[in-house]
């Protein structure tokens, strides 16, 4: 059966607090021209103290992650949370899923806020509750449901973590993705020709981590396209496969090409390709070097200066990292600008009203997961926390 899903919500019009959409912003927001913005977010931050926590990912903007107590990426962030039982508030300088990861793993009385509620991320809504649930049926309906364990990326919406807690499933970041890939072939020692996995929502980190790191070949993967009938697979195709991976990407990463590295290589001596696992894997397969944000940050921290780097990640970070590396020569793998948008939604005024509005005793935009999912997403998230070795972060 094939679910027809509700239409994307044009932003500014509608609100659906449990969405990755685009929703308003119902607040009366300070204007971006106003030259009292940084005053007005010290003097809001001063007068809340240690009620409030601001988390900041390493995607956004300069102008507000300034104000961050904390920066890192998404599942560090919810773990930096969750260390701060103390504040009230919970500020969360990302997107959409990365706020309802902490909401998860905050205590019932800590409220997080997302300055901007149309600050979801564009992958996490390319795999709804609907459309993976019909997909789940129809791997059962072709023979293959017991062998299937679901893994989702730390970069989905709670209900798909949940889903995958409910399913006997893991979640996974970037850098624990091959540990997590390992524990999932292993759960079903009993059926015939191993376990399957159906991996939520990034096609490219399940395919990166399947071939590069597994050694699968690329003939045991297929991509279940959730706009298609029966996925656009035949019955044989997913009895075959091993990795069946959802057809969903990062607007951001999705973009860097393997032209752009073969340009920078020959016009950049010595220049090293450092990309996110989240590239396609045509650009993963000509870089140097592939990570996860932390380990980015960490290998230009202990690059030698003079060394030259193009980075395949978000744009405000490697701006960053340019700025505070003047020894070194980074660019960006890309010719074009190219920010994540709903990263960029969170800007100063937003900080400003919603910090001020907590100052003044009113919530604003809250994040709250409902107990049901919330039960299973920690499921599947300390399934996580469980897995043997690697780093937890993404
Ligand atoms: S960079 Fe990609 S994965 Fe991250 S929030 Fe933006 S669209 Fe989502």
């Amino acid at each position: 059966m094939t679910t027809v899903d509700l239409p994307l919500l044009p932003l500014g019009r509608g609100t659906d607090l449990n969405s990755e959409r685009g929703v308003e912003c119902p607040g009366d927001l300070p204007s971006p021209s106003d030259p009292d913005l940084v005053a007005r977010a010290i003097a809001a931050k001063e007068a809340l103290g240690d009620r409030v926590f601001v988390l900041g990912h390493h995607y956004q903007r300069d102008e507000v992650i300034r104000f961050a107590d904390v920066t890192g990426d998404s599942f560090k962030l919810a773990r930096d949370a969750a260390a701060r039982p103390e504040a009230e508030f919970i500020v969360f300088c990302g997107v959409h899923f990365m706020a309802e990861s902490a909401d998860i793993l905050t205590g019932p009385d800590q409220k997080v806020i997302l300055p901007d509620l149309g600050a979801g991320c564009s992958m996490a809504d390319m795999a709804r509750l609907r459309q993976v649930e019909d997909a789940w049926e129809a791997l059962a309906a072709a023979g293959i449901g017991d062998a299937v364990v679901p893994v989702t990326y730390m970069n989905s919406s709670a209900d798909i973590k949940a889903f995958c807690g409910r399913n006997g499933g893991t979640v996974c970041t970037s850098s624990n993705a091959e540990v997590a890939l390992e524990w999932a072939f292993a759960q079903k020692p009993d059926v015939a020709g191993g376990a399957k996995v159906l991996f939520l929502p990034d096609q490219h980190l399940g395919r990166n981590t399947a071939v590069l790191q597994l050694g699968l070949s690329l003939d045991d993967c297929v991509v279940w396209d959730p706009h298609r009938p029966h996925g656009g697979l035949t019955v044989e195709q997913l009895r075959d496969a091993r990795m069946i991976l959802w057809k969903g990407h990062c607007s951001v990463h999705g973009r860097f090409a393997p032209e752009v590295v073969d340009e920078l290589r020959a016009t950049i001596p010595d220049v090293n390709i450092l990309v996110h696992p989240e590239c396609r894997h045509e650009v993963v397969l000509k870089a140097d070097l592939v990570g996860s944000t932390e380990f980015i940050i960490k290998t230009i921290e202990a690059a030698p200066a003079g060394s030259s780097w193009a980075i395949g990640t978000e744009l405000n970070l490697v701006q960053r990292l340019a700025h505070a590396h003047p020894d070194k020569n980074i660019v960006f793998l890309d010719k074009t600008v190219c920010y994540c948008s709903t990263m960029n939604r969170i800007d100063l005024p937003h900080f400003v009203w919603a910090m001020e509005s907590l100052a003044a005793g009113q919530v604003v935009n809250q994040i709250e997961v409902d107990p049901e999912t919330e039960k299973w997403a920690l499921v599947a998230l300390q399934r996580m926390l469980d897995l043997p070795g690697k780093s937890h972060k993404d």
